[in-house]
């Protein structure tokens, strides 16, 4: 068995090393390349990205799962090579079950629809891509019909990104949340808006590059292990545990737009540079869903990055690297600046406690898309009415309302915006764990010492990669499953006492 064993971690770490290739082509291509590399990138992407594929959906591989498949059952759960066992052979018949011209379709697909989407959003323009997003809708369903046994048509698609997570997990959820929110948005917004012009300054590139580089590296990323550019939209990408990188953008009239985008992509970065070296080169060597990966983020981000103990200790720093702009700015109104709440339009440009209204709206959008509830054509105003509804102010067109985020316009409809509020919800409920366990972390954050928080981050969560699910982490972390009541007595602690409520 140990022999089948290792040919079979040696396939998957093929498929790895060949997925791994396509990451660097891509972190080039939205980083350095020249545009005259274009053409030839978007060829050697999809010849490799074939390849994996290929190598992915080997039946050798098949063969051996299945040969290893009663030794597995044999295995304590909590060992590395079960929990290599049951991710591979998750991501096999994940693999398998979708044909390979289902695949190449849905891809042709999702390019046109981009680039029509790419024109169509700047020129409100919804009804070029009107006929689009409903074959979109159509392959979507489609793909979830290869997955049959699901109890909602979402559920198979939201586990391609949060396993184990489903509708019926969500809704309960989501609405317990929105009933907290709603009200929590209209108490903060009866208060006179806080005044966030100290951060609208001038802020010279290079010193917003400098500061949040420190920053993330007190915090715990590794830059021998990795490094920061700027791309169009910030993003992270591992090529190995070894090589972690990140990226951020930059906007010289607004200080939050690279400090807490530095600051996100660096929580994800450290989940990933955190996972277990043993793992290397194998499937579970990855963060082990979309909400556990945001909640490393969004940790880092807002409960720690936008904390008022944490700027106790960097504000000092900070107004010495922008004198001008910040020396006659209190701490305290850095900080109202930085936590201002405000019903706003766009998603990504949305604070703490609004950001997840935006979400659960294209969440319930998605499933009745699918339920056949809701008719493409009729999408925009469905935006529209739901979102005055839930946000009390109507997008003006659709530019900003329903074709906003790209994601249902390079990809499926379903599965695509739970990880987000999932990842406040869970972040906030594994900073409560480990704040219980290590009662010093908030005065250490305030000293600017991150390593005990850092360090119960990485043993409990960042070093088994993909072997438990976010279902399992929560359990093992809290005892129970995942909860929003953390998530909420915080937002309600601190806005609280920000907006006086
Ligand atoms: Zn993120």
């Amino acid at each position: 068995m140990q022999k089948k064993l290792e040919v079979l971690k040696k396939h998957l770490r093929e498929v790895k090393d060949l997925e791994a290739v396509v990451a660097v082509l891509d972190w080039d291509q939205t980083t350095f390349m020249p545009e005259g590399g274009a053409p030839a990138r978007g060829r050697q992407l999809a010849l490799i990205a074939r390849l994996a594929h290929e190598k992915q959906t080997d039946p050798a591989i098949g063969h051996l799962l299945d040969d290893l498949e009663p030794w597995a059952q044999s295995l304590d759960y909590d060992g590395d090579d079960a929990a290599l066992l049951r991710v591979a052979r998750k991501d096999f018949d994940k693999a398998v079950k979708m044909p390979p011209a289902f695949v190449e379709e849905f891809n042709l697909h999702c390019a046109e629809t981009y680039n029509a989407w790419a024109a169509a959003r700047p020129a409100n323009d919804f009804k070029t891509v009107e006929p689009l997003l409903e074959k979109t809708l159509e392959l979507s369903r489609r793909m979830a019909e290869f997955f049959p046994g699901y109890e909602h048509i979402a559920d198979p698609l939201i586990d391609f990104i949060d396993p184990g997570t489903t509708v019926g997990i969500l809704r309960p959820l989501f609405a317990e949340l929105k009933e907290g929110l709603v009200p929590l948005v209209r108490a903060i917004t009866e208060q006179p808006p806080a005044d966030d012009s100290c951060v609208k300054g001038f802020f010279p590139e290079e010193g917003q590059l400098a500061f949040g580089r420190r920053i993330v590296e007190r915090y715990g990323y590794d830059f021998t292990r990795g490094r920061e550019d700027k791309s169009p939209h910030p993003f992270t990408t591992s090529f190995s545990i070894g090589d972690v990188r990140i990226t951020t953008r930059v906007k010289e009239h607004d200080l939050t737009e690279a400090l807490f985008g530095t600051l996100h992509e660096a929580g994800h970065g450290m989940y990933e540079q955190g996972i277990n070296p043993a793992y290397e080169g194998l499937p579970i060597a990855d963060g082990t869903s979309s909400g556990v990966h945001e909640s490393q983020s969004r940790l880092w981000e807002n409960v720690v990055g936008r904390s008022r103990g944490f700027w106790e200790y960097a504000y000092p720093e900070l107004q010495t690297v922008f004198p001008d702009v910040l020396q006659d700015v209190s701490l305290d109104a850095f900080y109202r600046a930085i936590n201002k709440v405000s019903r706003s339009l766009i998603r990504t440009d949305a604070d703490e406690v609004t950001y997840n209204l935006h979400v659960m709206l294209r969440f319930e959008l998605e499933l009745e898309l699918l339920e056949g509830a809701l008719a493409v054509r009729d999408l925009p105003e469905a935006w529209r009415a739901r979102f005055k509804d839930m946000m009390g102010i109507e997008p003006p067109d659709d530019k900003d309302g329903v074709l906003q985020d790209v994601h249902w316009y390079a990809g499926k409809i379903g599965g695509c915006f739970q990880g987000y509020t999932l990842g406040n919800v869970l972040g906030a409920q594994f900073y409560a764990a480990a704040v219980k366990a290590e009662p010093g972390i908030p005065a250490a954050i305030a000293q600017g010492e991150f390593g005990v928080l850092h360090g119960w981050l990485k043993n409990t969560i960042y070093w088994h990669g993909r072997k438990y699910t976010a279902n399992e982490l929560a359990a093992r972390i809290t005892g129970g499953g995942i909860s929003v009541a953390p998530y909420m007595k915080y937002l309600r602690e601190k806005y609280g006492e920000l907006y006086d409520l």
